[in-house]
């Protein structure tokens, strides 16, 4: 699975799959929704684990061309036979109601009922995820063949929700760089129990800052953004045009624990560090992947790419939205997503990140023409690569040449490792023995 370029896993991350797994499992049954309890349920557990900041937003606020919408607070749902049977009930399965569904308790006949009633015809035993957030209805989502059996003239219907002014919530958590530039990575929170729509990514994206925060002295800081989809990137980008315009890089996760193969959609610039650096990688680690264009639908990429922001941000996935057939139903389970890859996907964007950080631009220290390797012990380094293989930390002649050859203030790292055809890790070797020799330094230094 794992491809031969892919780092060895930090000792402390051998169980990572598994941990994100977990978190996954046990953010799973609870009813999520742009606003509400749920979200606020979701990021306190999160908060446990990193040091998130959850910002609460009132009602009615207005956002860029939006408005803070009510916040939804569900305590009940259930469709009841007249002699009290309960057919479907929130507390078996929390897609059972309408998403923001309003307030109901009435007798219904079986026509009325149709009308608020979602089904998957094609799907007969899977609860399908449907919501209304900004049309006022009432509504229930349940299995289409249980549907199927309800032949009796009237039922009970039952929703027990408030829709008033409250706040918007959402998790936020900058861990500052050496720079001031800092790399973005944005996780909807707003889906309720679906697996890998939304809880894979907020996972593996609380698995990612655990890493950064245990490995200080970045060059990029790191933003995560764990908010409401479309709502919430853009409430955020209303109230902070400073710390976006420090966004250098970016990301949303989403479906990231399926065990289809990797996908990445570029951002809006298409040729943006971050869609080079992930198609690098994704080139070089050897797991089957897709490249897709940027399109103006799909996640939150398409807030923090729109027109006054234009940001390098681009969505890493694995099953592509609307794509597989458990989306958005009660099969996007814990079983749908792995440990793997989870695993998988974690150890990709940690590989990323690090990418990132490492990505300097070098100049020559030592004026022109080749350098003469064996006086700066380098060419010993370089010949010990054919007794010691790979695995002996050989460095690859070819990217000690390249590096000496575009080290000149204009090429970073990753313009190198393309032009080379090698791996970012043979170059980021290669330049650091260079470094170490006292060959190149970062462009931008003093000499
Ligand atoms: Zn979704």
């Amino acid at each position: 699975m794992d491809g031969p370029a892919l780092s060895p896993p930090p000792a402390a991350d051998k169980d990572i799959g598994a941990w994100m797994h977990a978190l996954a499992a046990e953010l799973y049954p609870i009813c999520r929704s742009l606003t509400g309890a749920g979200v606020r349920r979701t990021l306190g557990r999160v908060a446990a684990e990193i040091p998130l900041t959850l910002h609460e937003v009132p009602s009615g606020t207005p956002v860029l061309d939006w408005a803070v919408p009510k916040e939804w607070t569900i305590r009940g749902a259930r469709i009841e036979t007249l002699d009290g049977r309960r057919l479907v009930d929130l507390r078996d399965h929390a897609l059972h109601v309408l998403n923001y569904s309003g307030p109901v308790d009435a007798v219904v006949s079986r026509a009325d009922l149709a009308a608020h009633v979602h089904t998957l015809p094609q799907q007969p035993d899977l609860i399908p995820y449907r919501t209304a957030y900004y049309a006022e209805t009432w509504g229930f989502c349940l299995p289409h063949r249980l549907w199927e059996e309800m032949t009796d003239p009237e039922y009970r219907v039952v929703i027990d929700s408030t829709l008033a002014p409250g706040h918007l919530t959402y998790g936020e958590l900058h861990i500052p760089g050496e720079t001031g530039d800092d790399i973005l990575l944005s996780v909807h929170v707003c889906h309720p129990q679906l697996a890998n729509d939304n809880l894979s990514g907020l996972a593996v994206a609380t698995a990612l800052v655990k890493r950064v925060l245990e490995t200080p002295g970045r060059r990029l800081g790191l933003r995560l953004l764990l908010l409401p989809a479309t709502i919430g990137a853009i409430t955020w980008l209303a109230r902070n045009a400073e710390a976006a315009a420090r966004i250098r890089h970016g990301l949303t996760l989403s479906c990231v624990g399926d065990p289809g193969p990797v996908h990445y959609k570029h951002s809006r610039r298409e040729t943006a560090d971050i869609d080079r650096a992930m198609a690098h990688l994704l080139r070089h680690a050897g797991v089957e992947h897709g490249l897709l264009p940027f399109s103006p639908y799909g996640y939150d990429e398409r807030q923090y790419c729109s027109p006054g922001y234009d940001l390098p941000v681009g969505c890493f996935m694995r099953g592509v939205h609307g794509t597989f057939p458990e989306y958005h139903t009660s099969a996007d389970n814990l079983d749908f997503i792995t440990p793997a890859a989870l695993d998988q996907s974690y150890r990709l964007l940690a590989q990323l990140l690090d990418l990132l950080d490492a990505d300097v631009t070098y100049v020559r220290r030592d004026g022109r023409g080749e350098p003469q390797l064996g006086r700066r012990g380098l060419y010993r380094q370089i010949a010990g690569q054919k007794e010691q293989g790979r695995s002996g930390g050989g460095l690859d002649q070819m990217a000690v040449l390249w590096v000496l050859n575009l080290a000149d203030g204009r090429h970073s790292l990753l313009d190198m490792a393309e032009r080379a055809g090698l791996p970012f890790a043979t170059l980021k070797a290669a330049a650091d023995a260079c470094l170490a020799a006292d060959l190149i330094i970062p462009a931008g230094t003093a000499g």
